[in-house]
């Protein structure tokens, strides 16, 4: 069975199928501008764009996006440890187990309706936080579940009391230089022009004139100055890996620019104006 027919069976409606990143993207442009959230399965490697740059437009669409990247890369890899980094939500392990899959999109669905409630007298959101979160700020608690910091640590109190809760240490956070919410997420784009239409790519240097381009540039090896063909690896050219290219401006560099946007107020702010928040950390005991 495929995955779009067991979400189909699972009673979700609007599952799309697209075979590129290039299709994915505008489709995903399209969803983006109603109001669901949108959950993004993705494939590292897809023919025309990988993961990293995918997340990279996707999250210029819409900042609080949720990537699930599937890999058939073992996890420690340096690539799926980069994708991750670049904001990708998790990662699971090709061929994808639906019983995961349904687990994770449950989860999703749950936060994001944890998130759109109003406050409630219970403390059922500060549980439900700690739950999903490996480890988790005191900060971060207090504002995802729209309660007063005095007030969650107080119930952390008594669930540390209980022995189901432990501390662990302090949390360092960005937040934002705005409204002080820590929900922020990040912006890359071009360092010259500032456009994020940019892709990652391989350059080629030419020794012999000096010209250094993406490498599709080099069409049958023909360096595209000087004309020439390029011959031996080492000898009369060079590949440089993993550079990124500005398609609005033709800009190479080594890493995009980076900004950081508020989820909440939608502020926008370079790392010199983050504010930094530390508090303190907690996380669930696990039982057994
Ligand atoms: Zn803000
Ligand atoms: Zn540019
Ligand atoms: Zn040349």
């Amino acid at each position: 069975m495929l995955i779009h027919d067991f979400l189909k069976k699972l009673g979700y409606e609007n599952v799309h199928t697209c075979n590129t990143g290039k299709a994915g993207m505008k489709k995903f442009e399209e969803l983006a501008k109603s109001d669901h959230l949108p959950i993004v399965l993705l494939d590292y490697n897809l023919p025309d764009m990988n993961a990293s740059e995918v997340m990279l437009q996707l999250f210029n669409v819409k900042s609080d996006a949720k990537v699930i990247l599937e890999t058939a890369e073992e996890k420690d890899d340096e690539t799926v440890k980069d994708a991750l980094r670049h904001g990708a939500y998790l990662y699971l392990p090709k061929p994808i187990r639906f019983e995961n899959l349904k687990n994770v999109i449950k989860i999703l669905e749950d936060e994001k309706k944890v998130l759109d409630d109003q406050p409630s007298e219970e403390q059922h959101g500060v549980e439900y936080f700690l739950k999903t979160n490996t480890r988790i700020s005191l900060k971060r608690l207090a504002e995802y579940s729209k309660k007063q910091e005095a007030d969650v640590m107080a119930f952390l109190k008594e669930l540390e009391d209980q022995g189901r809760v432990s501390r662990i240490e302090s949390i360092k956070e960005i937040s934002c230089s705005n409204c002080g919410s820590v929900r922020i997420s990040q912006y890359f784009f071009c360092p010259s022009c500032h456009s994020s239409n940019f892709k990652q790519g391989k350059l080629i240097e030419h020794f012999k004139c000096g010209n250094v381009s993406i490498d599709d540039t080099y069409k049958d090896s023909i360096c595209p100055k000087c004309r020439k063909e390029i011959k031996i690896i080492g000898v009369d050219y060079r590949a440089i890996e993993n550079y990124y290219i500005c398609i609005d401006c033709g800009e190479k560099f080594p890493e995009p620019a980076q900004d950081y946007i508020c989820v909440k107020c939608n502020n926008r702010f370079t790392l010199e104006h983050a504010h930094w928040v530390t508090s303190e950390g907690f996380a669930l005991k696990t039982t057994n």
